[in-house]
């Protein structure tokens, strides 16, 4: 990665730092689950937010790939990371893919500077792998939607300002066409927010929304339109730089002490990562240039996936069980080997389950029957 300035090294290195010393827990899951609002301010504070964006929203107009390095580093160096992922990854590059020049102007300066942090709130208690069935209904009245439902394993949903919720606005329609995505605030009157804590270490929003009501000017692209929208969004997620970054640490961390077999089984699972870096550098490539691009997100997401599994299942054959040790004198690299020994266990479900990504391939890559 000689190609990434080095100052966003340095600079990612002394945040690390600073949230230490301000006592912030950096290990409830790996960095692509933990949050921090103050880290996020920070990264608005500095630039680092939106480097792909138009200079006249608050980016830099970086090109998308050098964005994509970055947020490679960042994840290598332990940011919490979630709410960027949400907020600028996914969903800030969505709004400006679908969003109306109205919804752009009023969100994503904003992003921009870290003041506004999302939530994206698809699944539900009867809607996670087939999306399609999700039941939160959204009512036309007048200039509004009245929003009613719950909306489930919802990361960040306590801290982020507004959620991007995926409705169903016409229930005569055949499923996938009934649907629209909006920006809902998340400090309307009847929003509800029960945080759960998870095995990972970190926690997941349970969003209760009764009669919550949504300006019409919220939604994004059509109204019943909201499949592609969602698909769209999914694909920006499933290109997972940030987690190749945190692989690739825990690889440095096991080859100082690895005996010379086990080096050879971490030098194949650089070979892997180096790969899945590929993978998210063409997915970003073809998402810049307007094309589909789930195959490659897909198998983006889900060697990624694969290889963090390998890499926590490597560190347990290395190390032993202190690998899985979380706090104390014997907590390897500070309990981060542990937090992500335990995160890379719920990749196989987080942004689409493994065996979603591989239907995703086999029916769009391989062109494989339904
Ligand atoms: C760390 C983490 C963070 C998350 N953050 C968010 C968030 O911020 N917002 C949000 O909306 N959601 C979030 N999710 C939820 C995530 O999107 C869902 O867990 C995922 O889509 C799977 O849905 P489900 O849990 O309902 O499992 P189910 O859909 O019930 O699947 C259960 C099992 O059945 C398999 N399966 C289901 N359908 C098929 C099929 N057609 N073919 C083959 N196998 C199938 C699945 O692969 C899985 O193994 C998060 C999840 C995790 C773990």
């Amino acid at each position: 990665m000689a190609d990434v300035p080095a100052e966003i090294d340095a600079w990612a290195l002394a945040l690390t730092t600073e949230l230490e010393e301000r006592g912030e827990n950096l290990t409830n899951g790996s960095p692509a689950d933990s949050d921090s609002r103050f880290a996020y301010e920070r990264m608005g504070d500095a630039g680092i937010i939106g480097l792909g964006w138009p200079t006249e929203l608050g980016g830099r107009e970086m090109d998308p790939i050098d964005v994509v390095k970055m947020e490679e580093r960042l994840g290598y160096h332990w940011l919490p990371l979630c709410g960027y992922l949400l907020s600028v990854k996914t969903i800030g590059n969505a709004v400006l893919q679908f969003g109306t020049h109205d919804l752009i102007s009023r969100f994503i300066p904003d992003v921009a500077v870290g003041r506004i942090m999302f939530c994206q709130g698809f699944s539900e208690p009867e809607a996670g792998s087939d999306l399609a069935s999700l039941r939160t209904k959204a009512t036309k009245d007048g200039d509004r939607w009245i929003v009613n439902g719950t909306k489930i394993w919802t990361s960040s949903a306590e801290i982020a300002d507004w959620m991007y919720i995926a409705v169903r606005t016409d229930p005569t329609l055949p499923r996938h066409k009934g649907l629209s995505v909006m920006l809902l605030d998340m400090h309307a009157p009847g929003v509800e927010v029960d945080v759960h804590e998870t095995l990972g270490g970190g926690t997941f929003g349970e969003v209760r929304l009764s009669d919550v009501a949504v300006d019409v000017n919220n939604v994004l692209g059509d109204v019943n339109g909201g499949w592609k929208v969602l698909l769209g969004s999914l694909d920006y997620e499933r290109v997972t730089s940030e987690k190749v970054g945190v692989a690739l640490w825990v690889v440095d961390q096991l080859d100082e002490v690895a005996a010379p077999h086990h080096r050879r089984l971490l030098l194949a699972l650089r070979g892997e990562l180096e790969a899945c870096r590929r993978l998210g550098h063409e997915a970003t490539r073809l998402i810049a240039q307007g094309e589909r691009v789930s195959r490659v997100s897909s198998t983006c997401k889900l060697s990624v996936s694969l290889a963090m599994q390998k890499a926590a299942a490597l560190s347990v054959e290395i190390l032993g069980p202190g690998a899985l040790v979380e706090r104390g004198p014997d907590a390897r690299a500070a309990g981060r080997l542990a937090a992500f020994h335990r995160a890379s266990a719920s990749m196989t479900l987080a942004g689409g389950s493994c065996d979603i990504q591989r239907k995703v391939i086999a029916q769009q890559g391989l062109g494989l029957p339904r």
